[in-house]
């Protein structure tokens, strides 16, 4: 066999990209500047919110510790998190000095529920950090009419979910705040980026001091401040310490040219999705990830199947050159964090069970025939 190796997820970039890094580099302003404030634009045109509710930066990770300096976490508070949520989320509360909190999410959907939530609320929970699990969408009312009633902030990590609808409307925007991840795996990438979005104009910029330096953006939403009509300009005052976290120019170009495309990479998604969903349909040692709910579009991160011989499925996968993987190996086995996995026995059942097909634009029908047939090949000898 002289195929070659079929990537689990994989970024789908090309000609415009090329085109307008060439643009970036002729202007010779390589840091943050006009094509980042372009491309929070076009993003927010694309949640159909404005503008003005977010702030780029560096990657997802950093937008998900700039939660807890936002909402000042710190040793009184209790934070929940659904298990099954990305390492980083444990790891910003721990760096705090809060208390994680975990609880289950659903066996299938891997999602969190109010209900899941509820269990864990105290009197001490100040914030909740979910996670839309693959692109489809947290089942939102019930969970933010929980946390209005104990005035628990929602933070939501839409990593997953770029332009995923919850009735309607864009997760990532449902809650407090809304973070998203242009790493190379997600639905669009700018090379490595992230976005925030926040509900109140003092919020926002807070968040972008934080993200450079204590100063800021300027009015533009670039960092020159030689032209803000100071004739002293190096002189600088700070409100709050600061990080350098800032989105540069290559990357927002490539974000726009990627945003351009980003109704057809998820068109493409979902194709992608329904042959998985119909062709491996009705093999009885495979379940499939649920069907989306009619008041939810998903943004089709992920395609998941559920059997009990996940691992080994996994690796005959790989040896027949096609990778796997499972997200997001739960807060709870990762030993740093010191969890106990009591009641949280989906959260368990989905990390020994999930497995995410390759799923992403750049797979040929090919692609996509091939892994199908190699499921039902491991089937048959199952
Ligand atoms: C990718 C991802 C992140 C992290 O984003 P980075 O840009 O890689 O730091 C966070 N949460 C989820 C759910 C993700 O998929």
């Amino acid at each position: 066999m002289s195929e070659s190796m079929i990537n689990v997820f994989q970024p789908f970039v090309g000609q415009e990209e090329r085109q307008i890094i060439g643009e970036v580099l002729e202007t010779n302003w390589l840091g943050k500047g006009r094509f980042v404030n372009e491309f929070k634009t076009e993003f927010a045109k694309h949640l159909n919110i404005e503008p003005r509710r977010l702030a780029s930066t560096t990657c997802g990770t950093e937008a998900i510790f700039l939660a807890a300096d936002l909402f000042e976490f710190n040793s009184n508070d209790e934070i929940i998190v659904p298990s099954i949520s990305f390492v980083a989320v444990g790891s910003s509360i721990i760096a705090k000095q809060a208390q994680l909190v975990l609880c289950d999410v659903d066996r299938r959907t891997l999602n969190v529920t109010a209900a899941c939530l509820e269990q864990k609320v105290t009197k001490k929970t100040k914030a909740v950090i979910l996670t839309h699990y693959g692109g489809v969408p947290c089942e939102m009312d019930p969970i933010l009419d929980l946390c209005k009633t104990h005035q628990i902030k929602v933070i939501e990590d839409s990593a997953c979910a770029m332009k995923a609808l919850y009735k309607g409307r864009a997760c990532g925007t449902l809650g407090d705040m809304g973070i998203w991840s242009f790493e190379a795996g997600k639905i669009i990438t700018t090379g490595d980026g992230g976005m925030v979005y926040l509900k109140s104009d003092h919020l926002v910029k807070d968040a972008e001091e934080y993200l450079y330096l204590g100063l800021g953006s300027n009015e533009k939403g670039g960092i020159d401040r030689s032209t803000a009509g100071n004739d002293n300009w190096w002189e600088i005052q700070i409100e709050r310490p600061g990080r350098r976290a800032i989105m540069n120019n290559l990357a927002g170009a490539i974000g726009l040219a990627q945003l351009k495309k980003i109704d057809r990479f998820i068109a493409r998604r979902k194709e992608i999705d329904q042959r998985y969903r119909h062709e491996l349909a009705g093999l009885p040692w495979l379940r499939l990830s649920p069907p989306p709910e009619k008041h939810c579009e998903p943004s089709y991160q992920f395609f998941w199947i559920q059997l009990n011989k996940r691992d080994e499925l996994a690796r005959f996968l790989r040896n027949n050159k096609v990778y796997s993987t499972f997200r997001y190996w739960p807060i709870h086995k990762i030993r740093y964090f010191g969890q106990k996995e009591t009641g949280l026995s989906n959260a368990e059942f989905a990390s020994q069970h999930t497995l995410n097909l390759p799923l992403h634009p750049a797979l040929s029908d090919d692609d996509v025939t091939r892994v199908i047939d190699l499921v039902k090949a491991f089937g048959s000898k199952v």
